[in-house]
């Protein structure tokens, strides 16, 4: 049984099930290929079962979560191609599970696509944002928007569901499991990966380091990133401090009148941490250039 701390908003009103795939091919998400990962690798989903209640998906796209209650399960990102499938198969028909609530952590296809594929499909906890670009995609659904935090309660689990800031994207979901202080951040958090911001679906370079600040004054231990495996406060931690250095470099270099080009040349960030490039997504050079142009539309007081 779900029960909801909040006053819900459904969009749509479709019926559940009536969701559909159409044009999110080409959607894949900009995290879609990790560094040196082959295909088959990214969609190799890894099963771990924390206890009779809560199990994690790694990998095939993006992680997912399932909680379940009885024979009700909240799930968290639906994976993407076969994982999807696969990822369904388990849940329904090996681990015999409705899934009653979905929540999407932001619209990329490697966390959205296996949407419409589960027979019980309730309502979709989404951001507006993220409602918005799935619907342009064709997507439909019994869609929940989630701004400020809501509750669900699954018996006596109680899952805090938040839009914490711009980063990744402009409609980022978290989860925090109280009891379990876990939190479940999406692709604002990968376990090895640079950062990736999704300029056109509203990613913001200069809010992602007080986005990730936020999450971390929550009392969490665990936390479920986007991609990899789980990690602890100091992986938040090395996100928050490497953009903020990259902000202070770059401003630095900018300071002393510098190009693009030249204050790409002058960030060394000389013992950073060295994170694994994502391809067609982000690598250090990316990042200083959007770090860059963000900082000068700032000075020229350009608002998004
Ligand atoms: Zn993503």
């Amino acid at each position: 049984m779900f029960l909801w701390r909040a006053r819900l908003r459904n969009r749509d009103g479709r019926a559940p099930g009536q969701t559909r795939r159409a044009a999110l091919s080409t959607v894949v998400c900009v995290t879609a290929l990790l560094a040196g990962c082959a295909t088959q690798q990214f969609l190799r989903v890894e099963e771990r079962t924390l206890d009779a209640r809560l199990r994690f998906f790694l990998g095939g796209g993006g992680n997912s979560l399932l909680l379940t209650h009885g024979r009700d399960a909240f799930l968290i990102d639906t994976k993407f191609m076969g994982a999807a499938k696969s990822l369904r198969h388990r849940v329904e028909e090996e681990l015999v599970r409705d899934v009653r609530r979905v929540m999407l952590t932001h619209s990329h296809f490697d966390h959205a696509d296996g949407l419409d594929r589960y027979r019980a499909l309730g309502p979709v906890l989404v951001h507006e944002a993220t409602r918005k670009r799935l619907e342009a995609q064709g997507v439909r659904a019994d869609w929940v928007e989630v701004g400020g935090p809501i509750e669900l309660r699954l018996g006596d689990e109680v899952v805090r569901i938040w839009h914490p800031g711009r980063g990744h994207t402009d409609g980022d979901l978290v989860a925090y499991l109280s009891r379990r202080k876990l939190l479940v951040t999406g692709d604002l958090v990968t376990e090895l990966n640079e950062p990736v911001i999704d300029v056109k679906a509203g990613g913001d370079v200069l809010a992602f380091r007080h986005t990730v600040e936020s999450l971390l004054a929550l009392d969490f231990v665990t936390a479920l990133p986007g991609h990899g495996a789980p990690v602890g406060r100091e992986t938040l931690v090395r996100t928050r401090d490497y953009l903020a250095r990259i902000e202070l470099e770059v401003i630095a270099a900018q300071a002393r009148g510098f190009s693009e080009d030249e204050v790409v040349a002058e960030v060394r960030l000389v013992g950073a941490p060295s994170l694994e490039p994502v391809p067609f997504g982000a690598n250090r050079e990316k990042t200083v250039r959007l770090m860059d142009r963000a900082l000068r539309a700032r000075a020229q007081g350009v608002t998004r």
